[in-house]
């Protein structure tokens, strides 16, 4: 006789409706999970794709519509309980309870924290003409500024910032771009590369002030003036702050869940608190190629973590590895970059900078650690290969244009992991 396995009547309960929960709810109905879901989320709009914001959004070029991540009924539809503009106010790790911020409670099996990061904030006053950037009301309320002829400043010369920066020009605003370092991106990015993104800057006609140690920024009824500890002096009609994000920690650290620039899980995601789960950009996870823990704030690593948190929840579990890789628009250019290039790294480029129709493949000890590609994407996953199986190929093959990547990594994907 064949044994008839239980059906899981479980609840899981998922606090955060960005693509790492409302992923996180589809990847287990894949799974066949048949227990109830509720996913829980401030935001007043139904799971949208963030990376939007600085970009078809801002620009005006799609509506809200064309960024959902599902139409209104999926959600009925698969049976997830999906509940917009709801608070977790607090979490009962021992009665395994959520509250909510109108007093309610709602009690979990497995509970998915996928609260996500919020702005880095400057200790400025909060003004109308200074603006941060991390959900639909920022957005709604930059864009009704950003008006043609109005002059920005943008601080921070980040991803987010630079994004900005290009649809602002699009839509016919002066921008001044403020940076800390000697040039944008230049954390993430060897010296060479971010050279390249500067000029783009400079090409679309951005003013791109470098080395700023910005002292204050200050709103008058005229404007905003930032003023660096040097003595320079910018002024506009508005600003955006783009320096950063900061993990949403405060309800699991009051919980007792261990947090560490982030909330800490392990290689199964799991937090330290048993049934309870972290993913997405809150998630400090087991960095399995580089050793220590790494913090992704990229969308693909939000929805590869909500695909491996339900197979683990279903008992498929495996332990989490994945290369990072993200994207980002700007100044009429994709830029890709997979794993963790770094300031220091070698670099190898295939391709030409000048015409911004490259590769650059990023070596630490021998060993490739990242890409950052304008205009090849193959390329960006033919490397996320050759980082995971981290072959003996030479500088020489690397760096010789007429060997395919992609030939290079499909030809890695027969062998074994070493
Ligand atoms: C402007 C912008 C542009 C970006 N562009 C790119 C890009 O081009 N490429 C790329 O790879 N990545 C980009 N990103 C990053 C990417 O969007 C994030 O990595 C991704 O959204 C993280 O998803 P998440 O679900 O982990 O967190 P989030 O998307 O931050 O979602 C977390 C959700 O949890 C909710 N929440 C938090 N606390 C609570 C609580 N207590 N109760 C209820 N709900 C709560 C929040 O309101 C939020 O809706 C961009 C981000 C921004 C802000």
């Amino acid at each position: 006789m064949t044994a008839v396995s239980e059906p899981d009547t479980r609840t899981v309960v998922i606090v955060g409706t960005g693509i790492a929960g409302s992923g996180a709810a589809q990847a287990l109905r894949k799974e066949g999970f048949g227990g109830s879901i509720i996913l829980i989320g401030s935001e007043t709009e139904e799971p949208y794709r963030r990376p939007a914001l600085s970009k078809e959004l801002l620009s005006g070029k799609a509506s809200i519509d064309r960024v959902r991540l599902r139409p209104s009924t999926f959600w009925n539809e698969q049976g997830i309980d999906l509940r917009i503009g709801v608070t977790v106010t607090r979490i009962d790790t021992d009665s395994r309870t959520i509250h909510l911020a109108d007093g309610d409670g709602v009690d979990y099996d497995v509970l998915i924290l996928a609260t996500g990061g919020r702005s880095r904030r400057l200790t400025a006053e909060d003004s109308e003409r200074v603006h941060y950037l991390r959900d639909i009301a920022d957005m709604r309320r930059l864009q009704s500024q950003l008006i043609e002829g109005s002059s920005l400043l943008v601080v921070g010369g980040g991803l987010i910032g630079s994004e900005v920066a290009s649809t602002a020009r699009d839509l016919g605003c002066s921008v001044q771009v403020l940076e800390a370092q000697p040039l944008p991106l230049s954390r993430l990015l060897p010296p060479s590369i971010a050279e390249k993104i500067a000029a783009l800057h400079n090409l679309a006609g951005v003013a791109l002030q470098t080395g700023v140690d910005l002292e204050t920024l200050t709103t008058s009824v005229d404007g905003v003036t930032a003023r660096a500890r040097d003595g320079r002096e910018w002024t506009a009609d508005l600003a955006v702050v783009a320096i950063g994000s900061l993990p949403d920690t405060d309800v699991a650290a009051a919980a007792g869940i261990g947090v560490d620039n982030g909330i800490s899980v392990d290689r199964y995601l799991r937090t330290s608190v048993v049934d309870v789960y972290a993913i997405g950009d809150v998630a400090n996870v087991p960095n399995g190629f580089l050793g220590g823990m790494h913090r992704g704030e990229h969308w693909n690593t939000a929805q590869d973590h909500a695909v491996a948190v339900a197979k683990t929840i279903v008992g498929k579990e495996e332990p989490f590895e994945s290369v990072p890789w993200s994207w980002s628009n700007q100044f009429g250019r994709n830029i890709q970059v997979a794993g963790w290039p770094g300031a220091d790294d070698t670099v190898i480029v295939r391709g030409d900078l000048d015409s911004y129709d490259f590769t650059a493949i990023c070596m630490r000890d021998g060993n490739i650690v990242g890409a950052v590609s304008v205009g090849r994407p193959k390329d960006i996953r033919a490397v996320r290969t050759l980082i995971e199986r981290s072959p003996d190929i030479s500088v020489d093959v690397l760096a010789d244009s007429n060997r395919d990547l992609t030939e290079l990594a499909a030809g890695l994907v027969a062998l074994p992991v070493l």
